[in-house]
């Protein structure tokens, strides 16, 4: 079995967000899938904060990212919990159905749950749209744009999330390879160390968060 094959099935970059407690709450996704004309499904894992408060609003929306977006979105929403800061507090949004949505995106698809699956790891939520939106006509970032443009690795928390990635990186041996402790954003360069304003376009982590490998 050979489990490689399963990179080829194609993902966009989404971030799923709801509100809880007053609190604006989300995380960087990839699974979406449209599953009639008025209704999608999303997959999110039951270590996310961001699973159990869409379970006590019962809203939720994603927002599309294109090309364009700011990679370090993917990090702010993937790589920190909401739980222990505030995902918002840099980002430019706008509620929808009184649920938030990212601005520097595509657009945005604000749904109300009407079912909801539990597979192992992950919740799917089944959403009827309520309301969505464009914002621009970007091209919208794919999860191998996101792999081999961005150079980003996929969370433990992904349902895609493939236990050998990081063989990957040994095959190429002539530069040096720094990968961001947090996000596992891979930076290629001729020099031994990182230059100290060197900040991880994906987390906004220094460079004292990056390993050489
Ligand atoms: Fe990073």
């Amino acid at each position: 079995m050979d489990t490689k094959i399963l990179r080829d099935l194609s993902y966009g970059v989404y971030i799923a967000t709801t509100k809880y407690d007053n609190k604006n709450v989300g995380c960087t996704i990839n699974s979406v899938i449209q599953v009639t004309t008025n209704k999608i499904a999303i997959s999110i894992n039951h270590d996310n904060y961001t699973n159990k408060c869409i379970k006590k609003n019962n809203m939720f929306a994603i927002s599309i990212l294109s090309e364009k977006s700011n990679p370090k979105l993917i990090g702010t929403f993937g790589y920190n919990s909401s739980r222990d800061i505030d995902k918002f507090n840099d980002v430019e949004y706008e509620y929808i159905l009184e649920i938030p949505v990212i601005k520097d995106t595509l657009g945005y698809v604000v749904c109300k749950v009407v079912d909801i699956i539990e597979v192992d790891t992950h919740t799917i939520f089944i959403g009827e749209i309520k309301e969505c939106n464009k914002y621009n006509n970007e091209i919208p970032m794919t999860y191998l744009y996101y792999h081999k443009e961005l150079k980003g690795k996929t969370p433990k928390n992904a349902p895609t999330y493939i236990p050998d990635e990081k063989e990957e990186a040994k095959e190429n041996k002539k530069k040096n390879i720094f990968v961001c402790r947090i996000c596992g954003y891979k930076f290629e360069s001729d020099l031994d160390e990182l230059s100290d304003d060197f900040k991880c376009p994906i987390c906004g982590r220094g460079k004292e968060f990056f390993e050489k490998i």
